[in-house]
């Protein structure tokens, strides 16, 4: 008989919507987590499996106050365990504010006429950046509204150029992206600019209560949906996903969340970079009801849910959090967080400038810590704060998988990047007490190393940046 390859194809669901809330809920309404399945599913996810949706479902379902700390202590060991005492740092950086869309939790939302409308000019963006290395930072996301002045050109344009801006010691090396869906055309040309991860939130997987919150067109559910996809048809395979945590049922999203990675691994044989999950707890000053508002302690609970299910994905948590709670995450799998941020556009000029504005400046100050005191606080709590960018630069595709699968890339790469990277930061920015206590964890953190190469190599690379050099990466 001739070989039918049409018979035995596997469908192509690319660019489908892949979203299916029946089978997500029946998920969750069959998930019967009993004391047993639950320690079996933690031990799964210690032993670097990744988990099922079902399995996932059954620690969602997880009410017993000790099976709840038993699923916690299993994210802080996996992470103490695999990913050790590193944490990645960047910032956020608002180009634009204007947008065609009208997400009813959003202050940017089309209809309200209060929003003062603003795109950073190019020289503003320049200001902007330098003042960004003035801190010390060396990662950044560019962050845009919907509207056809940021198209895929405009954005390539400001990813260029915040590459360029070089000031004293300071340069981005790397540039991630929050925007818009675009089409395979425009995800081509942001590609050509050189960007890190290309982001893009769901913000709610349930198609009903997605139509509820948005208009414009953001509007179309299944557009935003297979954005990613669109992303890696154009080459782009560093994408970060996300949900809002606060528009629907939280564990509903936490499932949304792992359906969306195990499409993106099945299609395109990678899973996402990173996961986001903001979350809203203003009812006040936005037009959502607070049902969905998620707690404290369910936000713990689904950040080490997260770690569990989804081993090798990076977790991103924003500096919409207390700072108390966020260094509780830092222990149970958060990978990056954003550091000394400024939302207001144009803010991070300004607040170097306060005699210009000084009451917005200390507003802004006092409301977002500096860079430094995150870094000197995750300095006390013996974290290593890094600015690593080495794997995207030396062409090392698939890091997190690497990190978490790959035997001694850790030892190997990550922990002498971080390092190294805090080094050059403790050399060019860091307050004299900061430096102090830095360079105290990298002794530590050097007598912790096993004697080897890669010690060796570390120490001639230290003493390089002592020497003046910058930019020493394994
Ligand atoms: Fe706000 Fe983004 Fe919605 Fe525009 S598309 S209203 S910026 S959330
Ligand atoms: Fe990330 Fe690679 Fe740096 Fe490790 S070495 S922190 S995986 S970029």
């Amino acid at each position: 008989m001739m070989f039918n390859p049409q018979k035995y194809a596997i469908p192509d669901r690319r660019m489908q919507p892949f979203i299916d809330p029946d089978e997500i809920r029946a998920c969750l309404q069959n998930a019967r987590p009993d004391a047993r399945a639950v320690r079996d599913t933690i031990a799964r996810s210690l032993s670097r499996e990744r988990l099922s949706m079902q399995e996932t479902a059954l620690l969602l379902n997880a009410e017993d106050p000790e099976l709840i700390e038993e699923i916690k202590e299993g994210a802080r060991q996996l992470k103490r365990e695999i990913y050790g005492n590193r944490i990645v740092l960047f910032a956020p950086l608002y180009i634009g504010n204007k947008c065609i869309n009208d997400c009813v939790y959003c202050g940017f939302r089309a209809s309200n006429r209060e929003a003062v409308r603003k795109t950073l000019s190019d020289e503003e963006i320049v200001q902007e950046i330098a003042s960004l290395e003035d801190q010390g930072q060396k990662r950044l996301i560019l962050v845009y509204g919907e509207h056809p002045d940021y198209d895929a050109h405009y954005i390539a344009h400001t990813v260029k150029l915040a590459y360029g801006v070089k000031k004293g010691r300071g340069e981005i090396r790397r540039v991630n992206i929050n925007a818009a869906p675009l089409d395979i055309e425009g995800f081509r040309v942001v590609k050509t600019a050189g960007i890190g991860t290309y982001q893009i939130f769901q913000e709610t997987y349930d198609p009903q209560a997605y139509s509820l919150y948005h208009r414009g067109h953001k509007a179309d559910y299944a557009y935003r949906l297979t954005a990613l996809d669109r992303a890696q048809e154009a080459g782009i395979d560093d994408v970060g996903i996300g949900a809002l945590f606060g528009l629907y049922d939280w564990k509903f999203e936490v499932l949304g969340l792992l359906r969306h990675t195990n499409h993106l691994e099945a299609c395109y044989k990678v899973g996402p970079h990173t996961i986001s999950f903001p979350r809203i707890k203003d009812a006040s000053a936005r037009q959502v009801d607070g049902r969905y508002f998620v707690s404290d302690s369910d936000f713990v609970r689904l950040v080490s849910i997260l770690r569990l299910a989804v081993p090798y994905t990076g977790l991103i948590l924003t500096a919409r959090e207390p700072a108390a709670l966020r260094d509780e995450l830092i222990q149970f799998g958060v990978s990056q967080i954003d550091g000394g941020t400024k939302i207001e556009i144009g803010a991070y000029a300004e607040a170097q400038n306060r005699h210009k504005d000084l009451r917005r400046g200390q507003f802004l100050i006092n409301d977002d810590r500096p860079l430094n005191d995150i870094i000197d606080e995750l300095i006390s709590m013996d974290m290593i704060p890094s600015f690593c960018t080495s794997c995207y630069r030396m062409g090392r595709t698939g890091e997190h998988f690497m990190e978490f699968s790959v035997p001694g890339f850790i030892k190997r790469y990550c922990t002498p990047n971080a390092i190294l990277t805090l080094a050059e930061y403790l050399l060019d920015y860091a307050p004299e007490h900061t430096s102090r206590k830095g360079w105290e964890l990298i002794e530590r953190e050097m007598a912790r190393m096993d004697e080897g190469p890669v010690k060796k190599k570390l120490e001639q690379k230290l003493e390089l940046l002592k020497s003046g050099q910058r930019d020493c990466y394994f």
